[in-house]
C-alpha cells in the first residue's frame, strides 16, 4: 500500500506523501496510496516508452500475448472474493454486483486474448502486374489510461486487455476513490508473465497526475472515461500535442415504452436501467419516455416497484442500491432534487438523503411531469433520480430523445418492427436496447455520439483503436517504367 506500480514492481512516489481512500458505505479507511505527481507520471512514462521502443512485448506473436492475457483472465478469477470486496469497499457498490463486474472482466480480459491472435491486415493483388499492396496494423504505442470510480476494475479492462492485446504498452491514472482493484490487476498481470513496464499504474489526483498523463509528449495516445467536463480538457491536450484520444463520456439516456410494449417485461428493466450502480451510471436510463395513453397505468407500476428497492450496507448479499459514492456527490444530487421540484415536475417518491449511522445513501426518487426543457431531463444527475416525461407520437419519442448533448446509448419497448427499428435509426446514440436495457457482450462496440465521446470500446473494433495501419507496397520482377 502506499507504492505505484512502475516498471515491474512496488515503488515509493517521488515526495513519498500519501492519501487514503474511504469506504462510502461505512466511512472507514480502505487504502492508502501514494500522492502522484508529474515526475512520477514521467518515470512511469518513460518505464511503459521503454518497453515499447526497445522490449519484447510488441514483437512477441499474437499466440504469446493471447497466452498471458489468458493467464490474466485465470488469476482474475480466482482472486474474485477479494477484487469484488475491494471494488465494494471503495466504491460502495453492492457486493453481489461487484461481484458479476469481475466475472464480466474475465470474460473481457478472455475475449482480448482472442484478438490477439486476430489481428490482421489487408492484401491488394490487384494494383497491377507488377504490385502488391499490405495494409499492416502495428501497436499504437505507448497508451495513457485515465478512469472513473463507478466501474473501476471493468472500466480499465475495456481498455487494458485490448490495448495490450494489440502489443501497447500503457501508463494507468486510476480515479483518486478507487485505484485499489486496479493496482491489484497490474500486480496480478504481472504475475501471470506480463512483462516489466507494459503495465504501470501512478496512484493520484486529476491534477496534477492526470493531466500530466494527458498533456505527456512521450505518450502516444490517451484513452479516457469519465466526465464530459474533463474529457474536453484531454481532448484539448491530445489536440495541442497531435495525440490519438478515445473519449467515453457522459451520458442522458432515453428509455422510450410505446403503450405497444410488453409492459410486463419492461417494468422491471426500467427501475433496474435507472437504479442500477445507485444511478452512478454513464448508460443510467435516466430519461423515460412513456406513450401519452399509458403514462398513467405505467408510471403507477414504475413507483410501486421503486418502492421495493432494497438500499442500504452494499456488503449486505440482498441490497441492491449501496452507497452514494463522496459527499459532493450527494450534494449534486440534492441540487438536482431541488432543481426538478422548483421548476415544476412532480416529486412522487424519495427525493432525500436516508439518515444512516454512517456512509451516504439516497432513496430511490422518481419525478414525473417532467418536460423536456427542464434541467432534470437534460444534464447527468449520476444518482438514483428518474425523471419521467411523456409523448404523443413516434416522431415527438424520437425528437425528444435526441434532444440532449450527449448520445451514449438508447432503450426502447415496443411490440412492433418498424417501430423498433424506424426509431433505433433515428436515435443518435451509440447502442440501442430493443425490449431490452443495458445488456453488453464483449463482442459490441460500445461509446457514445455527440457530447458522449470519441471512438469506440470492445468488440474487434477495439483493436483499431490500439493500432496503427501502415501502408507497404512491393514492385514484383524488373522495373518497368522511367521516369525520365
Ligand atoms: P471525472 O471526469 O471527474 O474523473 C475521471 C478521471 O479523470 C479520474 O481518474 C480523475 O482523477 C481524472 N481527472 C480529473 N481531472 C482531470 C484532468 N484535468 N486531467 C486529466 N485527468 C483528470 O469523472 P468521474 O466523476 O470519476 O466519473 C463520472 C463520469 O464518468 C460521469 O460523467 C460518467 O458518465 C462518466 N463515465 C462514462 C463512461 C462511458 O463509458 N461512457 C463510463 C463510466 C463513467
Amino acid at each position: 500500500m502506499g507504492k505505484h506500480w512502475i516498471n515491474g514492481k512496488h515503488v515509493r512516489g517521488e515526495t513519498g506523501d500519501i492519501f487514503t481512500t474511504v469506504s462510502p458505505a461505512h466511512d472507514t479507511t480502505v487504502g492508502e496510496y501514494a500522492l502522484g505527481t508529474a515526475n512520477d507520471i514521467h518515470s512511469a512514462v518513460q518505464a511503459a516508452r521503454s518497453a515499447f521502443d526497445s522490449g519484447h512485448w510488441p514483437h512477441l506473436s499474437g499466440r504469446e500475448r493471447s497466452e498471458i492475457l489468458h493467464k490474466t483472465a485465470d488469476q482474475i478469477r480466482l482472486n474474485r472474493n477479494d477484487l469484488a470486496r475491494l471494488e465494494t469497499l471503495e466504491s460502495g457498490k453492492p457486493i453481489t454486483q461487484a461481484e458479476a463486474e469481475i466475472d464480466t472482466t474475465v470474460d473481457l480480459w478472455q475475449y482480448a486474448a482472442t484478438l490477439a491472435r486476430h489481428t490482421t491486415g489487408e492484401t491488394y493483388n490487384n494494383l497491377g502486374e507488377n504490385k502488391l499492396g499490405f495494409v499492416m496494423r502495428e501497436p499504437a504505442g505507448v497508451v495513457g489510461m485515465i478512469t472513473p470510480w463507478n466501474f473501476p476494475l471493468l472500466i480499465i479492462s475495456q481498455k487494458l486487455p485490448f490495448a495490450l492485446a494489440a502489443g501497447c504498452t500503457t501508463v494507468i491514472k486510476p480515479s483518486e476513490l478507487t485505484p485499489g482493484t486496479t493496482l491489484k490487476l497490474a500486480l496480478l498481470a504481472h504475475e501471470s508473465g506480463i512483462p516489466e513496464g507494459v503495465i504501470n499504474v501512478v496512484t493520484g489526483f486529476g491534477d496534477p497526475a492526470g493531466s500530466c498523463l494527458s498533456e505527456h509528449k512521450e505518450i502516444d495516445m490517451i484513452s479516457f472515461t469519465g466526465s464530459t467536463e474533463v474529457g474536453r480538457k484531454i481532448a484539448a491536450s491530445a489536440g495541442k500535442n497531435l495525440k490519438r484520444c478515445s473519449l467515453e463520456l457522459g451520458g442522458k439516456n432515453p428509455h422510450i415504452i410505446f403503450s405497444d410494449a410488453d409492459l410486463d417485461a419492461a417494468l422491471d428493466p426500467v427501475v433496474f436501467g435507472v437504479y442500477f450502480n445507485m444511478g452512478e451510471c454513464c448508460n443510467s436510463g435516466s430519461r423515460l419516455l412513456i406513450q401519452e395513453n399509458i403514462a398513467h397505468e405505467f408510471t403507477e407500476r414504475v413507483l410501486e416497484l421503486a418502492h421495493t428497492v432494497p438500499v442500504g450496507d452494499p456488503l449486505n448479499p440482498d441490497v441492491k442500491v449501496g452507497a452514494i459514492i463522496n459527499s459532493p456527490q450527494m450534494e449534486k444530487i440534492k441540487h438536482y432534487v431541488g432543481s426538478g421540484s422548483r421548476s415544476g415536475a412532480r416529486l412522487r417518491i424519495g427525493g432525500s438523503r436516508i439518515p444512516t449511522a454512517s456512509g451516504r445513501f439516497f432513496e430511490p426518487t422518481i419525478f414525473d411531469q417532467v418536460t423536456p426543457a427542464m434541467t432534470i431531463a437534460r444534464e447527468e444527475i449520476f444518482g438514483p433520480v428518474l425523471s419521467i416525461l411523456t409523448f404523443k407520437t413516434k416522431a415527438e419519442a424520437i425528437q425528444i430523445a435526441n434532444d440532449t448533448i450527449y448520445g451514449l446509448s438508447a432503450g426502447l419497448w415496443t411490440s412492433n418492427i418498424d417501430t423498433a427499428f424506424e426509431v433505433s435509426r433515428a436515435i443518435r446514440a451509440g447502442t440501442i436496447w430493443i425490449n431490452c436495457f443495458m445488456d453488453g457482450h464483449a463482442e459490441l462496440p460500445f461509446g457514445g455520439y455527440g457530447d458522449s465521446g470519441l471512438g469506440r470500446e470492445l468488440g474487434r473494433f477495439s483493436i483499431d483503436e490500439f493500432t496503427e495501419l501502415k501502408t507497404v507496397q512491393l514492385h514484383v520482377g524488373p522495373p518497368k517504367d522511367s521516369w525520365l
